[in-house]
């Protein structure tokens, strides 16, 4: 099923056209990678998902952007009940500063999905057996989040993004940063996620889109120049 639909999308930062025409429809419960060099708008498009580049002030943009057939930039889609359904996880694992139990309970929260302590604890607990850190944080939740090693401080951070049960989870070269073993777990930890959210996640690397995406967009200089199943994208003839 579609999750996310793009259709003719535009953006420039002042003069600059960063995105260009872009058409594409992701679909749910499933990995999509963005690949491309650096600076072909990977990140830029993945900020239209989420409306970050709302943030920067000379960024102009047109087209449509709809998530589960709602406008994304309508006037009257309001900030909080996109946050709830789209969760990120960036390159650097960006703990806030603060225990690991308040890392995952804090959103959740903050949008009211949880006020009992006792469902709190219960939905840290399930967030964090989904990220796969259960059993390594279990015994320490009070501890700051900045104290675990590099692939464990990105896992917690995915467990923060899924706490909200959002329906989307956008991922900008989140393996990029950690040692092999780190990004295998990761790797791994995607391919399960994807039972439960849609995955669309940036990456340089060629060889993790063949493994973990079921489909994937290449770009180049802002444009979307081929899209497809993975198997078939990678495929030799
Ligand atoms: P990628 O993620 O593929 O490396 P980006 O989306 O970061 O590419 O960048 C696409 C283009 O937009 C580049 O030419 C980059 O220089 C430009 N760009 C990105 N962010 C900004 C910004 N905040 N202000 C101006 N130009 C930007
Ligand atoms: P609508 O108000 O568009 O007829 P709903 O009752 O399903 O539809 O949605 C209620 C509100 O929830 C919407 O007005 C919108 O602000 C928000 N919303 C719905 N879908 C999304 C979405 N995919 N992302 C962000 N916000 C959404």
């Amino acid at each position: 099923d579609l999750s996310i639909r793009v259709r003719d999308l535009n953006l420039w930062y002042g003069k600059n056209q960063a995105l260009k025409n872009l058409n594409i429809d992701l679909f749910q419960k499933n990995v999509t990678a963005l690949i491309g060099p650096s600076g072909c708008g990977k990140s830029t498009f993945l900020r239209c998902l989420n409306r970050m580049n709302d943030l920067i002030p000379t960024v102009h943009t047109e087209g449509l952007v709809e998530m589960d057939g709602h406008d994304v930039n309508a006037k009257k889609m309001d900030e909080v009940a996109l946050r709830r359904r789209v969760g990120m996880v960036f390159q650097k694992p960006n703990p806030f500063p603060k225990s690991i139990y308040e890392n995952v309970s804090y959103a959740p929260r903050m949008h009211d999905i949880v006020s009992r302590k006792a469902d709190q604890d219960e939905l840290v607990e399930q967030a964090l057996r989904d990220a796969g850190l259960w059993n390594e944080v279990k015994d320490k939740l009070q501890e700051p989040g900045t104290s675990l090693s590099g692939g464990q401080q990105q896992r917690l951070c995915i467990a923060r993004a899924i706490a909200v049960q959002p329906d989307v989870i956008l991922m900008d070269e989140p393996t990029s940063a950690l040692d092999p073993i780190s990004t295998a777990t990761i790797e791994d930890l995607m391919d399960r996620l994807k039972e439960k959210f849609t995955i669309v996640t940036v990456t340089h690397n060629m060889q993790q889109a063949a493994r973990v995406a079921d489909y994937t967009a290449f770009f180049h200089l802002g444009e979307i120049i081929e899209y497809n199943d993975t198997k078939v994208m990678f495929s030799t003839p």
